[in-house]
This record gives structure tokens, sequence and C-alpha cells, in this order.
């Protein structure tokens, strides 16, 4: 294997990627707690892999293990035996195979970087994936690697009462010393990375499941005792996810238990070991008087995501951690998809949409760009990116889109059922599509491949002419792409889902002889030209309806155009796309005559946008109050800073608040109607109803805290004594902060002293006050950072004031002087002591920098530069280095 040593650094090639030599048959493993360390025996039986060379070496992998003893076959081996160089451990007498017997010791206590195992508030977890596992014992810790696994767990009685790990509980019983032990066996071959134990004093909250073929499985929710009450959510979303993948994927749980434990400590949000999932508390507790409306999505949607991985991910794993998007976008759409039908289809779709383009735009368009499946990396770790997980997604979603719903279900299941067992990649998904479709594999495959292949953002341009004597109507669409290092961009299968509307409406057209409203199209070449025919007459585009593919899109709309399509075009996330675009449109033509100097106050009917919203909103208010919430939320500046060469923040955002204005005072009377109605104050109910309207009712607020400050202050005060739920306190206490209105700091002290008990509340109210759109926010962060309540330890609590400052507070973060790089930087270098894995991600921030003014410019890269001087985890030094580049 080719590799490439730097100081640190090792870079490993897709290329170079070689199956193992040993297969591993079966895993034993058994895990002593101690006071202040843990040991763990393991005992691995090997079998020579038929294509592997007589003279293999058994290759396993270590890092910061101390090794008490090795015996292969019973025999003792000394360290003369075997070479361990960096984390690779080699043993050269494995001949046909047998058993290895290794004992280490850790130390779960002083374990802070949150991977492998470590103790959070006193509960013993591990987080495995994706090569936690070599750092609980010396092991084959790469997902190609299958074998059964037996795990005995012992440890005292008291402080750890419950001991858990993958599958059925086959023994358990009374040690010495006021010990006692779990054994549990897991039947269903696994790579280590979903390996799981935890033990430690928790309460459950029990229920069951009834598979379609009618197996029982017992379903068991683990928390601490004080949050027992706020496991309903999930418990409900588990069985409805379970139910809905056996109805749309053929898929059935396989184990008499599934298990998901919460925790507070941890570094992303859940994760899918077999029959244990462990997650992060902020994706598993929900109570109405504790949790928002996002928050319970979030956790319903969690659930779900984990729960789908037993099959997308478990039962058909990955070759290598170059496929992680073969489990994770698959699984991200899975989902999705799930999750638009519980709620709204198209608030969950043009929420999805919204992310992509604000966040994996970016980064596809920035100095950390990869492809969906890498070619190389350092640190998998810094590859859980938005480009693997939600531009994967979209490719799975194109392929659906492609194929159809039955195509796309032959597809799965054929995947599902000749790689079940087995470390799967990317061709293998595809081929099962093709196949299972009759479509010719070879070049399915390399067509589709290439969406796995080629970073970056394709750019679509469309022009059409339409012809009034003949009615007809001709449109061509242009691909192309920037080419990345190494990749010479090729053209892309791109669906294209489009309809015209005319002045009064939808008009129908005909395209080789299928009349209809919507058609779908395949763009593949550089360039095609498509023509329409009885098109009745000038319409106007709609183009790439539902976001059919994660393109950007040229054509020459105009504002009338697009004003037609918010208020005519039947595909409502097209509607709401339009607004969009001519929101950013007004914002950025906003923005450049306040550059030359012109202040001129604004009137709504300058506005296209207002004048669409003005005629069309109020009605939508009452017939489809979800989609009338967000067409009111403007893009973001984060969104904005994607669709500009030099971004300034505080231009952009004082742009944004005068189109806000315009767009809002016309829609003052039905805005203070609507919050005469009081659903926020009304008892918690989730679905997709109430949530429609008590989010119309926060955006409400929100838009009067611009046209009558005081009016809303007394508002938000009311809504924060007389709240039934978070949702309404949170909303709020938003308003309050973020608009500083009057009241705000007093909200800020009692909100405190009324959830300082409550840790994800809390991580709430840091947030809140870290993003507030104004630079004295940073002084505001450094003072939450000396707060008593602030504590570097929890993942969650960092995330919500350094990383609310850097990632969602462009005004307060890029402040002239730099003052707010020099404030992340300082916070990365405590940070990355502990947990690299944070830090790295936190350090991602400062990835914007090429789009920034020069001034700026100078200051991240002086930033960077300094940073990159001190010693830093590989994890961190990577992304910077990269960023740098
Ligand atoms: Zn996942």
């Amino acid at each position: 294997m080719k590799t490439e040593v730097g100081l640190t650094a090792i870079t490993i090639y897709l290329k170079d990627y070689q199956a193992p030599h040993y297969a591993l048959e079966h895993t034993d493993l058994h895990v002593e707690l101690l006071s202040d360390c843990a040991e763990v025996s393991a005992t691995l039986r090997f079998k020579r892999a038929a294509s592997a060379p007589k003279d293999a070496a058994l290759t396993l992998l270590g890092a910061d293990l101390e090794l008490l003893s090795v015996a292969w076959n019973d025999q003792p081996l000394s360290a003369d035996d075997w070479q361990w160089q960096g984390e690779t451990w080699q043993f050269n007498g494995a001949g046909e195979g047998g058993v290895l017997s290794t004992k280490v010791r850790i130390y779960p206590d002083k374990n802070l970087a949150l991977e492998g195992l470590y103790r959070s508030h006193g509960l013993y977890c591990t987080q495995c994936e994706a090569e936690g596992f070599r750092k609980i014992t010396l092991f084959p810790d790469r997902p190609d690697v299958l074998s059964t696994f037996r795990t005995t767990i012992v440890a005292d009685q008291a402080s750890c009462p419950v001991l858990l790990s993958n599958g059925n509980c086959v023994a358990s019983g009374k040690a010495e010393n006021g010990r006692h032990f779990a054994t549990w066996e897991d039947p269903h071959p696994k790579p280590s990375y979903l390996f799981a134990l935890v033990a430690g004093d928790l309460a459950v909250l029990r229920d069951s499941f009834t598979t379609a073929s009618g197996r029982e499985v017992a379903l068991e929710i683990y928390t601490a005792e004080v949050d027992q009450d706020k496991c309903d959510h999930a418990m409900r979303s588990l069985q409805t996810a379970m139910r809905w993948d056996e109805q749309r994927y053929g898929c059935e749980y396989d184990l008499d238990r599934y298990m998901i434990v919460a925790v507070s400590h941890f570094n992303m949000g859940a994760m899918e070991n077999k029959g244990l999932n462990v997650f992060n508390t902020s994706c598993v507790l929900a109570h109405p008087a504790t949790t928002t409306d996002a928050g319970f999505q979030r956790v319903e949607a969690v659930v779900a995501h984990e729960y789908f991985h037993n099959w997308s991910g478990n039962r058909v794993t990955c070759r290598d951690w170059f496929q992680l998007c073969l489990k994770e976008g698959f699984t991200v759409f899975r989902d999705q998809q799930f999750s638009a039908e519980q709620l709204s289809p198209v608030v969950q779709r043009l929420e999805d949409v919204a992310f992509l383009q604000t966040h994996q735009f970016a980064e596809d368009a920035g100095p950390l760009a990869h492809a969906v499946r890498p070619e190389s990396f350092v640190e998998i770790n810094n590859f859980y990116t938005l480009t693997i997980y939600e531009k994967g997604a979209e490719i799975a979603r194109m392929l659906h889109t492609f194929l159809g719903a039955e195509g796309f279900r032959r597809g799965s299941d054929h995947y599902f059922k000749t790689y079940d067992g087995q470390a799967a990649i990317v061709e293998d998904f595809l081929s099962s599509m093709a196949i299972a479709n009759g479509l010719a594999v070879d070049t399915f495959v390399c067509q589709w491949l290439r969406w796995y292949r080629q970073p970056g953002t394709p750019v679509v341009r469309v022009t059409s002419a339409w012809h009034a004597d003949s009615k007809t109507l001709s449109l061509t669409l242009t691909q192309s792409q920037t080419s990345h290092a190494g990749v010479t961009p090729e053209p892309l299968p791109i669906p294209v889902r489009l309809g015209f509307i005319g002045e009064t409406g939808e008009l129908t057209t005909t395209l080789a002889s299928v009349s209809a409203s919507s058609h779908q199209l395949l763009l593949e070449k550089a360039e095609q030209t498509w023509h329409f025919s009885q098109v009745e007459q000038a319409p106007v585009l709609s183009l790439f309806r539902d976001f059919s593919a994660p393109v950007r899109v040229q054509a020459a709309l105009s504002d009338e155009d697009l004003a037609r399509l918010i208020r005519l075009d039947s595909n409502s996330f097209n509607r709401w796309s339009a607004t969009y675009t001519l929101a950013t449109r007004e914002i950025l033509a906003l923005a450049e005559q306040y550059r030359r100097g012109d202040v001129r106050a604004r009137q709504p009917q300058d506005s296209a946008l207002a004048g669409a919203l003005a005629a069309m909103w109020p009605a939508l208010a009452t017939s489809d109050p979800a989609l009338a919430s967000k067409l009111l939320q403007l893009p973001n500046l984060a969104y904005l800073s994607d669709q500009v060469s030099c971004y300034d923040p505080a231009a952009l955002q004082r742009a944004r608040e005068a189109l806000l204005l315009q767009v809002l005072t016309p829609l003052e009377g039905s805005l203070q109607s609507i919050l005469a109605n009081e659903h926020m104050l009304t008892p918690y109910v989730y679905s997709a109803a109430a949530m429609a309207a008590r989010s119309l009712e926060a955006v409400a607020l929100d838009a009067l805290a611009r046209l009558q400050p005081e009016a809303a202050a007394t508002m938000a005060q009311r809504w924060l004594s007389v709240a039934p739920h978070m949702s309404a306190e949170q909303a709020a206490l938003t308003t309050l902060v973020h608009q500083q209105l009057p009241g705000a700091d007093a909200a800020v002290q009692a909100f405190y002293a009324r959830w300082q008990h409550e840790p994800l509340v809390l991580d709430q109210w840091f947030a809140t006050q870290a993003s507030a759109p104004h630079a004295s926010a940073r002084n505001t962060v450094e003072a939450l950072l000396q707060h008593d309540d602030f504590d570097a330890a929890v993942p969650n609590r960092v995330r919500a004031v350094v990383g609310q400052f850097a990632s969602n507070n462009p005004v307060a973060f890029h402040d002239m002087a730099g003052k707010g790089y020099d404030l992340l930087a300082q916070q990365l270098l405590l940070i990355d002591a502990r947990n690299p894995q944070l830090a790295s991600r936190l350090a991602g921030a400062l990835g914007i920098w090429p789009k920034l003014d020069p001034a700026r410019q100078a200051c991240v890269l002086k930033t960077l530069d300094a940073l990159l001087n001190e010693s830093l985890s590989s994890d961190t030094r990577e992304t910077l280095t990269r960023i740098r580049a």
C-alpha cells in the first residue's frame, strides 16, 4: 500500500484497497470495568482467505492500548513475534489460521476524545465508527471484516446495574466483590464499527413491536432516571419507522431486542450499532415543556435514520470508508422520505433543499470540496460531511426520480438481497438498480458513478424559444462543471422535471406525443434540445420541480416571470424556490445600491417580491399555513454568501432587513390577525396542522418585531409568561434577543433561572445568545465562555456557543479586525487538546475565507498560519491544511 508519510499524516487511497488476508470467524470479548481502568480480553478465531498468499501476515490495528498479553493457539507470544508500528500490528505466524488471544488495559475515564470506550456522567459507553474499536482492543478494525460477537461485561453492581451490548442477553449473574456480569450474543456478523457496550445506572422505557411476519421485538429506551418522562416521542417514532421500513422497503427487523441509550457527551447525533443505538440526548429526548417543534422533528428523523441503517448499513455494510455514502447518503434519503410522509411533504423538501443549497453547495464550492466518494483521505472522521450525507442523498433521490418509485424499489430489493451480510461498494448499489430494471449495467454504472466521483456543483444553463405561429417551444439545456484536480468532468445524468405556467395557470403541453402538465427529461449530454408542441401561449418555465437534481440553474427569468411562478405554479416547492430566487436578486441589488452610496428608503412598490407576496400570501396563510410561514423566511446570510463572489455580511444583513421591511409592510394587517389566533398558547399537539399554526405565529411575531417593536415585545413577554410549551418560549426568546427588543436582558435572566437544570434547554439558551445577529454578540460569547454552566467537556455545549458563533452568526464572527477569528482560534486549541473530532468540525467555519474581502482574507490566513504552527491533532491539522491550500 502506497502511503505518504508526512510529520504525522498518512494519506490513504481508494486505489490501494486490498482485501483482508484473514477472515474473522468469531469474536469473544471479556470486558472488566474496574475502578480506574478497564481490561479487555479478546479471543479471535481467524481463517486465511483463499485468495491470500500462504505466508500472508495477520494485520490488526490498535491505538492507545496497554498490551498485557498475547497468545496464538494458547501459546504465549513475546514482543519479538510481532511488529507494531503506529496503529498497525502484524504477526507472521498465522498460517492457515488459528486463535489469537489478547489482553489489554485502557482508561475510559481519561478518554476525552469520546471515541472508543469512555465515560459520560458516570455512564460507560462506546463510539466505534469509524475507527474507535482499535482503542478498545487489538482488532482487524476495518468494515470489510465481519464476525459474530459474544461479549461479557463485568462491573460493580451498585454503580453499573445495567450492562448492555449488541444482540441478545444470554447469561447474567453475580460475580465476586459486589460485581456482576452479563453476556451478550450477536448472531449477525458485523464489522467492529457497529460494536457497542453500555454500563451504568439507567432507567428504561419498554414497549414492543410486532413485525410483519409476526415476531415480537422488545423496544427499550435507556436514559438517566430524570429523563424518563422525555422518551415517549422517540418510542412512537421508532415504532412508526419500523412499520414504514416494512411497508416501503420490505425491510423487517431481525433481532428480539432493539435498544436506544441516551448519552449526554457525544460527538455526533447518534450511532446505529447493531441492536444497541447510542444517541446524543438531543436526538432522543423530547417533551413539550422542554423541546421545540424543530427538536421533536429532529428526534423523529434521527430515530428513523438510525433504525433504517439496520438494513442500509448493517445488514449490507461498506467495504471501506471511501464507500461511506453508500450507507449514509442512501439512509439520509430514506429518512427524508419518511419524514416527508409524517408531516408536510413540501415543507420537508424545501427545508432539505435550503439546507443543501446553503451548506453543501458552499462546501462543494470551497477549499473542503470533495467527491461523494472521495479518492483519498487522512482522517476518515473528517469525511462525515454534508457532501457525503446530503449530496449522497440527492443522488439516491435522482435514481428514485429517474427509475420511478417502483423501479427504485426493485433496485433496493435486489441490493438488499444480493449483498445481505456483505460489505459492498457504490458500484454494487448502482448495478442493482440497473439489473432490477433491465438496463444495460455497464453503461448505467459508468454514467451514474460520475455523480459520486466528480466534486463540485454542476451548472445547468437553460434557454428556450416559443414560436407563436407553430405554438411550439424549443428548450435547450447545457451542463457544465468546474474541473477538480485529477478529475476531468464528464456529462452527468440529470433528471429534469418541469412544467409551463401560462398567464392564468398551468398549461398542458406535448412532448414526444405525451400531453401533460409536468414532464420529466434526462439531460445526459453536455447540451440537449427538446421540442414541445401545443404550447398555446408564451409560458414561464417551472424548472427542476421539487429540486429534481442538485444543480445550480441559470435561466433568464425576469422579475415578472418569478412573480408569476410565485402566484400560479402548481408545484408548491417551486413557488417557494421562486421566492428565494427573487429575494436573493433583490437583496443583492440593494446591497449593491448601498455600496454605491444610494441609501434612499425603499417602498414596498419597489419590490417585485413584495408585490407578489402581497397578492397571494394572506390567502395562502389560511389555505397552507406551513408553506406560508416558509415564504416569509427569506434566505439567510449563509445562503446568500454562496451567491456572491465577495461576501460582506454586514452589507447583506442590512439589505436583507430592508427587503424584509418592504415585504412585511403590506402584510401587517394579516400578520396581526394571525397573531390574534394564539394557537401558540394552546397545549402542545404533535401534528402537521398544529406545527404549521405555531410556525406561522412564530414568523408573524418576528415580523411584528420589525413593524411594531413595542407591541411585539409585549406579546413576546406574554408568551414567555403563559407559554404552555417550549416552542412558544423559544420563539419569544429568540425574537426578543435577536431583535434587541425592550426587556430582552430580563427575559434572558428569567429563562436561565427557570431552565438552568435542563441541559438541553440550557444549550438552546446559550445558542440563542451566541447567534444573535449583532456585532456585540462577540462580547456576549466571551462572557458565555466564562459562564458557570459552560463546560468544554460537553460537545453539545461547545457547539451551542462556539459552533453557533462561528457558523451561525456571520455578522459577529466576521469582525473587520479579525477578532472573531481570534476567538475561534483560541477555542480550537483548547478543544483540540481533548476532542479532535469536535475541534476539526468547528474549524470548518474558516473554509469560507476565499469568499471574503481582501482585508478579512488576510485576517483568516494569519489565523490559519498561526494555528498550523501549533501542535494539533491529525484531524484538525488535515482540515486546516486543506482550508489553507
Ligand atoms: Zn447515518
